[in-house]
């Protein structure tokens, strides 16, 4: 076997740990291990490449040890002192720099080698795959690169999460769209269109990058905050896309795999989504829902008869009950409050309850993020049951508490048709015997509307921090 057989056969090894990674990623048991299935994959495929016959003859071997140094060194800090409540800005940061690193492999393979390949040319069909990858790869790893800071931004609160609509954004983007190609393509293959025929092949793509960056920035800047998760998935698949394209363009076998993995897998997650929230992807892209919490609808002022529960008086409600479901939500993030849901779940069952959690596949703010922290607090995985599997038992239940979640136990979203959260499947809490809500105050979820369930005659409001309140609760049962 030669060189090239090997490097080949350990690239394959590589792609099997990422499959079966990515097979193990789907349930909660799993994940763990399909993580470190996958991390290790990464690992073969940057040692063969690094070890591979002829690599380093371009590059030092003290500047690839920088890259490797500084950027390693980057991810560990940034992941250890990431908050769980940053984890999506984190993912959005991590895909623009995804489709940032392709787009500038591509660069620099064309600064490189050169590029201008006529119509007619011997090498047509070899170089014009490879021109064709190289352009692909700059448009959709600088329109990844920029729309991902702008998710960044929105998710952060650093840019307002509203949606901004500029005059004619349609034509606009048409315009970006059109020009940005027709450089790349005159840059590839040298057709002499009118008015860009004349640029020489640097500037072209400069033009590309360009109008590429613009398309990114003003195709997420018209998309509410709320429906940003879903952007970032999408944004993630085409950071997968253009890291497959940036394969095509080096011939490594291995990244083309890779990219295309993630590329897949990001589409199936962002069209999951959508169908979490019963919108299509293209009514999430033409954008202009959901907005700041702070400035949208669902305000105090807008209930009038709301029920309130005290520590004391929620733990009353609780000592008698037989079913409790706990229904986690953003909140449960913010407050850090996993820990006490798990203790108070305990103490419910050592006066013999059935404890059951209610999962919303868009509860927080990215898909899983309640399930990742239940799994760090040790709540039993049998006990997470999903939207379709706990949803028919809310009538038999006697008490549900709500901790930091609106949107997802909304009932305006399966009874008003004129609601703008319509048609979204939620978790039917209000069905059970009693509901504790337990936020801060009557302010609206992520979708900024009213939530007519705080009204209800079994809702009892239990205001304050999810942590706090709960610890209250938990002390209270412990006493009596
Ligand atoms: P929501 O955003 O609807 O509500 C969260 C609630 O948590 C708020 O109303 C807030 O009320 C409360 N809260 C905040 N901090 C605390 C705290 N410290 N203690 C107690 N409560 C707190 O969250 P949901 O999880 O119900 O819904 C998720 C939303 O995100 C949906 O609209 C969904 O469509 C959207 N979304 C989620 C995605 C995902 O992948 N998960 C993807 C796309 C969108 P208060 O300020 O009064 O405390």
């Amino acid at each position: 076997m030669n060189d090239f057989d090997s490097v080949q056969l350990l690239y394959l090894l590589a792609t099997t740990l990422f499959i079966l990674g990515i097979k193990r990623l789907s349930k909660v048991k799993t994940a763990r291990s399909g993580n470190t299935l996958a991390a290790l994959g990464m690992l073969v495929a940057i040692v063969v490449t690094l070890a591979s016959p002829g690599f380093g003859i371009q590059l030092s071997w003290e500047s690839i040890g920088m890259g490797v140094g500084i950027g390693g060194l980057l991810g560990l800090v940034m992941a250890r002192k990431v908050e769980m409540t940053g984890m999506p800005e984190l993912v959005a940061l991590f895909n623009g720099v995804g489709g940032a690193a392709s787009s500038l492999v591509a660069l620099s393979e064309f600064w490189g080698r050169g590029f201008g390949v006529a119509v007619g040319d011997d090498l047509l069909l070899g170089r014009g795959v490879w021109a064709v990858a190289i352009i692909l790869s700059v448009f959709i790893g600088t329109i990844t690169f920029t729309g991902s800071l702008m998710a960044m931004g929105k998710l952060s609160g650093k840019i307002s999460g509203n949606p901004v609509v500029l005059p004619g954004r349609h034509l606009i983007v048409g315009l970006l769209v059109i020009t940005a190609l027709a450089m790349g393509v005159e840059a590839g293959f040298d057709l002499g269109l009118p008015l860009i025929g004349d640029l020489s092949p640097q500037n072209l793509i400069l033009g590309l990058v360009t109008c590429a960056g613009l398309f990114g920035i003003i195709s997420v800047l018209p998309i509410g905050g709320a429906d940003m998760p879903v952007v970032v998935s999408l944004l993630n698949s085409y950071s997968g896309i253009a890291a497959s394209m940036a394969g095509f363009v080096i011939g490594n076998s291995l990244l083309i795999v890779a990219g295309a993995l993630v590329g897949a897998s990001g589409m199936i997650l962002s069209i999951i989504m959508c169908k979490a929230m019963n919108r299509s992807l293209g009514n999430v892209l033409i954008g202009g829902f959901g907005g700041d919490t702070q400035t949208s609808g669902g305000g105090a002022d807008e209930y009038t008869t709301v029920k309130q529960a005290s520590p004391e008086e929620a733990a009353m409600i609780l000592e008698t009950a037989e079913s409790v479901v706990v229904i986690p939500g953003y909140g449960m993030a913010v407050a850090q409050a996993q820990h006490v849901v798990k203790e108070l779940g305990e103490e419910l069952e050592s006066r013999g309850a059935e404890v059951r959690y209610a999962i919303h596949p868009v509860a927080g703010r990215m898909p899983g993020h309640m399930n990742v922290l239940l799994a760090e607090a040790d709540v039993p995985y049998e006990q997470l049951l999903e939207l379709e599997r706990i949803n028919n038992d809310f009538k038999t239940t006697d008490v549900t508490i709500v901790v930091g979640a609106n949107d997802v136990v909304n009932p305006s979203a399966i009874e008003d048709p004129a609601s703008p959260i319509a048609g979204m499947p939620i978790l039917n809490a209000h069905e059970s015997g009693a509901v504790l809500m337990i936020k801060r105050s009557l302010s609206a979820g992520y979708a900024g509307i009213k939530n007519p369930l705080f009204e209800r005659e079994n809702n009892y409001m239990c205001f304050g921090d999810g942590k706090a309140f709960l610890q209250s609760i938990l002390d209270e049962l412990r006493d009596s």
